[in-house]
């Protein structure tokens, strides 16, 4: 079984730990720097990325979560934690871990849809997926590597870079755990090669 941690510094972490282990993983809270090692992937929850970002920094989580990205193994942003990912985030001059090769935005689709849920076509994932948005930031542009998973009101809210998956949703508020089984997959795929 692949073992694939949920960093718990901030936001939605407990529902995560609960998906993962209906998806057939071992999930592990992370607060601490040195318990990275033992993991095959990391989900970075949804919150609130400048909070979420303050506390990495505290804790020096920084340099070891990119070094973890950097070894292949597979990191999971979802909402805030898509924020976190991001290689250029519109409107700042520099990005959080920026390892993921998409431009986001944050809080992008307007006041009166603060939250809302949508049902979704995600490529490889499900056809007919009930995502909830809160608060969400979308994924502007992506790069020539990075594959375009599914779109909402013609704005792109998940995608696939490499190891980095990413979406604007919160997969973990829905009892349809199909987008972390596939997350689940590629931690297995992925531990396969470094083996
Ligand atoms: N709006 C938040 C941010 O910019 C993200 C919201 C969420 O994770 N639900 O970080």
């Amino acid at each position: 079984m692949v073992k694939i941690g949920v960093l718990g510094l901030q936001g939605a972490v407990r529902e995560h730990v609960c998906s993962i282990e209906a998806s057939g993983a071992e999930a592990v809270v992370v607060k601490k720097v040195e318990q990275l090692e033992a993991l095959d992937g990391l989900i970075l929850p949804g919150g609130e990325s400048t909070t979420m970002r303050r506390l990495v920094d505290l804790y020096g989580f920084m340099e070891p979560l990119r070094e973890f990205g950097r070894q292949g193994k597979p990191m999971f942003g979802t909402c805030a934690g898509l924020i976190m990912l991001a290689k250029e985030i519109v409107g700042y001059d520099e990005p959080h871990i920026g390892l993921m090769d998409i431009t986001v935005e944050r809080n992008s689709f307007g006041r009166q849809k603060e939250s809302f849920e949508a049902d979704l076509d995600i490529k490889d994932v499900s056809d007919s997926y009930t995502a909830v948005f809160i608060r969400a930031p979308h994924i502007v542009s992506v790069g020539a590597e990075t594959e375009i998973l599914a779109e909402c009101d013609g704005r792109i809210v998940a995608a696939k870079d490499r190891n980095f998956l990413g979406c604007s949703f919160h997969p973990e508020l829905t009892d349809d755990h199909s987008i972390t089984r596939y997350f689940v997959d590629m931690v297995e795929q992925a531990k396969k090669v470094q083996v």
